[in-house]
């Protein structure tokens, strides 16, 4: 079998990361080029062919459409070229849930094309980037990855775009998937997969560079309607409710969204809590809400944005694309 050729395009990161210590506790992310961090994977004999190209050098808390809208095409470019196997992009954990789910839902996943970070800096004792690295190259060469839509890569397992989530501040295995707690098994020199692809190649919306903005009000104990509303600013195309429980939310609280989304800005009910699965009620109809099943309030967040700008507006078709996981 001949090595994969794989493009790694890198915005950023831990992964990317510098200390200046190895036991240092602060550090700056993104600090390592795509060109320097390739020279030193090449020293780990990995059975692959590797580009790089640069899309951005940041933490990835400042991850958003500026960065977006020069990924994407990158990945679309990648992925219509045939000298390419699979795609690798590097990025910080904090978001990368987020930018996994929005190319998983816009890009037409016709070869792997894997998400990886790290949690500690490149020159801290114990860095898990390279090892998270070598597992996403193992990933990307094999072409069984690309009927399962995009996959992040961290520690030694697999996930799905659509479960994955960062569930920890600290430590190497920060990650977890849900409802699907991994799709595979990875080391560098090994890949087990959990059952057959579940998906085509197919592109499940279109991309836009231009995506409304959507914002999540966090419900808690005492959370009053005129907080949610100032929180929510004039520009907002639709909102996520990060709800107690299954979707909770205090009455009055639930009022004021049921009259926003009577005005025509979509509500999606997701949950604060960590595993939250929220299913229709009854009283979604009459308020208009949308249930955001398995995601999370970040995942509805993104699935609300694209769906809006695939000019989806009625909660029927909102909650059929979140019922469609
Ligand atoms: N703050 C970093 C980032 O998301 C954290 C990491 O990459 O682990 O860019």
């Amino acid at each position: 079998m001949c090595a994969a050729n794989i493009r790694v395009l890198a915005t950023g990161g831990t992964i990317a990361g510098i200390a200046g210590s190895a036991i240092g506790v602060e550090y700056r992310s993104g600090e390592i080029g795509i060109d320097a961090y390739l020279e030193q994977v090449g020293g780990l004999g990995l059975s692959a062919s590797l580009s790089g190209r640069q899309i951005a050098n940041i933490d990835s808390a400042d991850m958003g459409p500026a960065v977006w809208n020069r990924l994407h095409p990158a990945c679309i470019d990648a992925l219509a070229d045939d000298d390419c196997d699979g795609v690798i992009v590097t990025h910080g954990t904090d978001t990368l849930e987020e930018t996994a789910f929005l190319l998983d839902l816009t890009l037409p996943v016709v070869k792997p094309v894997v998400v990886v970070g790290a949690m500690r800096p490149a020159d801290a004792v114990g860095y898990d980037g390279l090892r998270n690295f070598a597992n996403a190259v193992r990933v990307a060469g094999d072409p069984a990855a690309a009927g399962r839509g995009v996959l992040a890569v961290m520690g030694d397992r697999v996930f799905a775009a659509r479960d994955v989530r960062k569930v920890r501040t600290r430590g190497a295995e920060a990650f977890r998937g849900f409802p699907r707690e991994s799709v595979g098994l990875v080391t560098p020199a090994s890949l087990q997969w959990f059952g057959a692809p579940w998906r085509g190649g197919g592109q499940l919306f279109a991309w836009s560079d231009d995506l409304p903005r959507v914002a999540i009000a966090y419900a808690h104990a005492d959370l009053r309607a005129g907080d949610v509303i100032a929180q929510r600013g004039q520009d907002i195309r639709g909102l996520v409710i990060a709800g107690v429980g299954e979707g909770n939310m205090p009455l009055d609280v639930r009022r004021a969204l049921a009259d926003l989304a009577a005005r025509g800005v979509p509500v999606v009910r997701a949950s604060r809590t960590e595993e939250g699965l929220v299913d229709r009620e009854e009283s979604d109809a009459a308020d208009g809400f949308v249930a955001a099943r398995a995601l999370n309030p970040q995942k509805a967040r993104i699935l609300l944005q694209v769906c809006l700008a695939n000019g989806l507006t009625e909660p029927a078709a909102i909650q059929r694309a979140f019922d469609e996981g």
